[in-house]
């Protein structure tokens, strides 16, 4: 495993990661979510993802307890505020909000602090000046080290690093986008004069476009699959991105490698990329991705160039 710097910050990453999105505590029960979480920092795994809004809290229950078999000092922990419940007040990225989203997820984390702390979506609601006030107050009380945003727009971004030069208040250091072969456009063009200028660090999710990128949705949605489980991402499963994972999957073939350790691989190579988050609901899945590490070297430029026609950037994704 190797580490990569966060963007400008001094923060070191490992280049894989692991998330909870809708495995921990819905697939996952304590004993499970122990031995994956265990599984990937063997590995060398040091950043653990998560968010207030997973499994309503669920998610940062059970990766707390299991915490407490760490050194704090030893893993870089995020969480996501935004989708807290469903009062008027616990939605978005109000100051209230944020504030006590937040204590509520380090009270579930078992934690005093995070590491980082993201904005989880764009609040259209709330004025950026808000937002980046309150996240300012976050990082000075020492309750985030970092803080940074999910799938903002490269110019909201732009516009809360200006606000926050203006107050004298930290500002974002980093963007938690999706990123795979399916979906590259905003990763690859928007944010790419952003993340130039500022030098954010990038933590991806879904590099395996939840599951498609493995290839085991070619012929029909397996029985407790991701898909299977949650009804809106099926709308995923298009004939335009099976076409695309069948594609890819002759690349693997020759190489003789998994379709999913090639997509994975594959994100490493953006050297704008901090870390790939993976999700894995499985042991066998952890260990098949992890073994994504030994694949990058060898994605020379013929290889790149190869995926690049067959997945080439999609205005629409
Ligand atoms: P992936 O795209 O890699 O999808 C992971 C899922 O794909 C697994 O849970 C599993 O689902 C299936 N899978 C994984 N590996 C394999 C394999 N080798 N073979 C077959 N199936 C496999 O990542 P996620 O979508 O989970 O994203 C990673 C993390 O990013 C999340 O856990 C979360 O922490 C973060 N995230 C952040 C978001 C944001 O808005 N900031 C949004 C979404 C995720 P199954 O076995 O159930 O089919």
């Amino acid at each position: 495993m190797q580490y990569r710097r966060m963007g400008k910050s001094g923060l070191r990453l490992s280049e894989l990661s692991f998330g909870s999105w809708i495995t921990f505590g819905r697939q996952t029960d304590l004993s499970s979510t122990r031995s994956l979480m265990r599984q990937a920092f063997d590995a060398g795994v040091n950043f653990f993802d998560n968010a207030e809004g997973y499994g309503a809290g669920a998610a940062e229950s059970l990766m707390g307890e299991v915490l407490k078999d760490f050194r704090r000092s030893d893993v870089v922990l995020s969480t996501k505020i935004f989708h807290g419940g469903t009062g008027p007040n616990d939605m978005g990225l109000s100051h209230k909000h944020l504030i006590e989203g937040t204590h509520a997820s380090l009270e579930r984390l078992r934690t005093d602090y995070v590491d980082l702390l993201f904005c989880h979506r764009p609040d259209p609601n709330t004025p950026i000046e808000e937002t980046v006030r309150a996240m300012d107050v976050l990082v000075r009380q020492g309750k985030t080290f970092y803080w940074g945003t999910s799938e903002w727009s490269a110019d909201q971004i732009s516009e809360a690093v200006r606000i926050a030069r203006e107050c004298n208040a930290a500002p974002p250091a980093m963007e938690q986008p999706q990123y795979n072969l399916l979906h590259r456009q905003r990763m690859e063009r928007e944010y790419e004069p952003v993340f130039e200028r500022h030098e954010l660090g990038a933590t991806i999710w879904s590099p395996l476009a939840s599951g498609l990128l493995s290839g085991k949705y070619d012929k029909e949605i397996p029985k407790g699959s991701r898909l299977d489980l949650i009804d809106w991402l099926r709308a995923t499963r298009t004939e335009a991105n099976l076409k695309q994972v069948r594609a890819v999957a002759e690349v693997a073939k020759e190489l003789d490698c998994s379709l999913a350790q090639l997509a994975i691989a594959w994100c490493l190579k953006n050297p704008r990329v901090s870390s790939v988050i993976l999700g894995a609901s499985r042991p066998e899945q952890l260990t098949e991705n992890l073994a994504a590490l030994k694949l990058v070297p060898r994605l020379d430029a013929r290889i790149m160039a190869e995926l690049d026609r067959r997945c080439p950037v999609r205005a629409a994704s």
